[in-house]
């Protein structure tokens, strides 16, 4: 319904404070001209984690830190408006909302110290309190700049279930919502300027969408209202090859599969929320990653089918602060309830398993798991496996933390013979030692398991191995 309409998200960082909105308002003015624009805001940077802190403390009784955070919040997002805003007419109105959500928070803050109980919904209220701060601050930036902007709390907008913490968004309700509450303000050219992150459920509960869910919000109402283009404003340039950190010509990819994507979102390289790009597949919506403190350059487009390239592979991301845990010895060999009562106990902690492999000898089984889970996941295996233990089926079960993944990640690598080969073959020769390996059927991905001590070297080596300094 919505031609020509882009959908432009900005994290936290591209809010962080009156220079960065007033920034990520003037790439907003500027679209606005040739486009229809929607807008979706995250909290100033660090808020949303300053509002959970802090309502942790009024759940021991603390009565102080809910104060003491809504003081501060108000000089904040005070500065930050007086800094951006000069017309009277357009600056009282938005104090006045300011107040009353501040006074929201202390509301909430009160009831949670004198209650010490924060029940999941008690705390989505309240983490939901940094975007709604932001998004008429920006919309009036907006203002400022020549252009129309209108704040537009996402309750209104994203219909979820009642899952709070981690909703999931109800898409028909949402499109209708959406349409029917922004139709007309894109038409007339104004800017809906929308929190991130939240959403509601049918009976008007505010709900959120898990922590870094603005993404998310972004590209579900590009979907509801059949978006052109969705453009996630970040503070970094796109996709990178690689960890810039770690590698040092590592560069911006231009195209990339959502495929690709995804492997790299839940593979260690953290720039979009693992679910972002679920309600744009079925309509292949592209999704630009950008950087909005320079946004001359273009950053990264994914698409359906993303741009192929010579040797198939894309990028290369590590995931360090993990644990490679094994389950083993010959005893194990034949013994068919090994692996079913491995993973039963890893999902009854609610652990998730990062990579798995087993050779087909079965003499053992070894996973990788976040170290946070790590000993947990060992004291639980052990008591599952006590008597096996105790008999020597099971010779150990012993726990590795100074291990990190490497995964190699492209579309292309699939059905490219080779790349394995290539991979091991560039490591082996600089003594890297692969401790565990992984390539799941779909061929995206070859993951395996080196020493975090060696981390730099593989990323470096396999960089050079398959050229990926050179542009595509
Ligand atoms: N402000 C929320 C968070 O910090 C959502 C977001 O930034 O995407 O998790
Ligand atoms: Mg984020």
């Amino acid at each position: 319904m919505t031609k020509n309409l882009q959908v432009m998200k900005f994290g936290g960082t591209s809010v962080g404070n009156a220079t960065c909105i007033r920034r990520s308002a003037q790439i907003v003015a500027h679209a606005a001209k040739e486009h229809k624009v929607a807008a979706v805001v995250s909290a100033m940077s660090g808020v949303t984690n300053r509002l959970i802190e802090a309502a942790h403390h009024a759940k021991q009784g603390d009565r102080e830190a809910g104060k003491a955070l809504t003081e501060a919040l108000r000089e904040q997002h005070f500065e930050a408006l007086d800094a951006l805003v000069q017309s009277p007419g357009t600056k009282g109105p938005v104090q006045e909302r300011v107040k009353q959500i501040l006074a929201e928070a202390s509301r909430l803050y009160e009831g949670t110290a004198l209650l010490r109980e924060l029940t999941l919904r008690t705390l989505d209220a309240i983490s939901s309190l940094g975007e709604r701060l932001c998004a008429p601050i920006f919309a009036a930036a907006l203002g400022e700049l020549g252009a129309r902007g209108s704040a537009i709390e996402a309750t209104e907008l994203i219909m979820t279930d009642s899952f709070h913490g981690g909703a999931e968004p109800l898409p028909d309700a949402t499109r209708e919502k959406s349409q029917k509450r922004m139709g007309a303000l894109l038409e007339q050219g104004i800017v809906p300027v929308v929190t991130g992150f939240i959403g509601a459920t049918a009976d008007g509960a505010l709900t959120t969408l898990g922590r870094g869910g603005s993404d998310y919000s972004a590209t579900i109402l590009g979907a509801a209202l059949d978006a052109e283009e969705i453009i996630i404003w970040t503070d970094v340039e796109g996709v990178l090859t690689a960890d810039p950190r770690l590698v040092g010509d590592a560069r911006t990819i231009p195209e990339i599969s959502y495929r690709e994507a995804a492997e790299l979102a839940y593979f260690g390289a953290k720039v979009l929320h693992p679910k972002t790009l679920r309600p744009v597949l079925p309509a292949g919506i592209p999704v630009w990653i950008r950087n909005s403190f320079a946004p001359e350059k273009l950053g990264t487009k994914i698409t359906a089918k993303g741009r192929s390239i010579g040797g198939g592979v894309k990028a290369l991301t590590a995931i360090r602060d993990v644990a490679l845990i094994s389950v083993g010895g010959p005893g194990i060999v034949g013994v068919t309830d090994v692996v079913g009562r491995t993973f039963s106990t890893t999902a009854e902690l609610r652990a998730e398993v990062l990579l798995i492999s087993q050779s087909s000898s079965q003499n053992d089984i070894c996973f990788i798991v976040a170290k946070a889970h790590a000993q947990a996941t060992l004291e639980a295996l052990r008591k599952e496996f006590a008597q096996d233990l105790a008999h020597q089926v099971v010779d150990h079960i012993a726990m590795d933390p100074d291990i990190a993944i490497v995964a190699v990640v492209g579309e292309n690598m699939r059905g490219t013979p080779g790349v394995a080969g290539r991979t091991f073959h560039a490591l082996g020769k600089e003594n890297v030692n692969m401790i565990a390996i992984a390539q799941g059927s779909s061929e995206t991905n070859i993951s395996f398991v080196v020493s975090d001590k060696a981390v730099q070297t593989a990323l470096q080596t396999l960089h050079r191995e398959f050229h990926l300094a050179d542009a595509s």
